[in-house]
Formats: C-alpha cells, structure tokens, sequence
C-alpha cells in the first residue's frame, strides 16, 4: 500500500481540500484545477491505486458508495442540467493520481466522445 499518495493524505486530513461529503469509507472535494464550473474527486479512504485493484479488495458496498455520493453530488451540482462522472484508469487513460478517483463534473455542456 503506497499510503504516502497525495489523496490518502486528503483522506488523513494531512493535506487539506475544501470537501462537500466525508464518511468512514469515502472522501469528496474539489479538484484543485477544475475543468468544469463544478469539479469534485470522489476517493476511497482505503488505498487502491486502480478501479480493478480496489474490486479486488472486496468491498462491494464501497463501491456502490463512491457512486452513491459521486451521483449526489452530480445532481446537486448539475442543477438539473446534468453531469459527468469519470474515471481514468491507467497513465495512458490519463491518470495522474493513482489513488482510485471518481471526477463529478457539472455546470457546462460535455462533448462526446470525450478526447
Ligand atoms: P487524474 O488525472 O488522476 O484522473 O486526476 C487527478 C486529479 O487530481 C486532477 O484533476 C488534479 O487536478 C487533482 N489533484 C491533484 N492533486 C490534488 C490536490 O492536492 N488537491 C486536490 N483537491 N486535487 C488534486
Ligand atoms: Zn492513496
């Protein structure tokens, strides 16, 4: 477990972020170079560097969680007018962070197939 990533220390309050949701499994904030209006991170507290890593973890429930709250958020946000949930697994896919994420975007129109 890499427990030194910048997101498990948003998660241990070691780095601060201005957060909208926090539990015991899940952490939502605001990404720091937003890319829409509304721009949050979903994350696991539990350190997994990929979507298929933390699956393996077996927690189910968590995973239905971060959708759970990534989808609350998007609507709060979206103000009816939609939003976006993404995640990019893999350097190439364009992750940059390897603490699993969920980005919520919201507050502008979203062009497909995103590039
Ligand atoms: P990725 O490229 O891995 O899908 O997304 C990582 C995201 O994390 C980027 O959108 C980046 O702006 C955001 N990010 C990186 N470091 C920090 C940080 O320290 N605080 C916050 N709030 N966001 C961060
Ligand atoms: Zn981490």
């Amino acid at each position: 477990m890499n427990n030194d990533c910048v997101f498990c220390k948003i998660a241990r309050k070691e780095i601060a972020a201005s957060e909208e949701f926090r539990d015991e499994d899940v952490v939502a904030f605001h990404d720091l170079n937003p890319q829409a209006p509304a721009h949050l991170l979903v994350i696991p507290t539990l350190h997994a560097s990929h979507l298929s890593d933390f699956v393996a973890q077996g927690r189910p429930q968590v995973a239905v969680e971060l959708l759970a709250v990534a989808s609350e958020l998007g609507a709060r946000f979206g103000e009816g007018k939609g939003y976006r949930i993404v995640a990019n697994e893999g350097a190439s896919a364009g992750q940059t962070v390897f603490h699993l994420h969920f980005h919520v975007l919201a507050g502008r129109r979203f062009a497909w197939p995103p590039g």
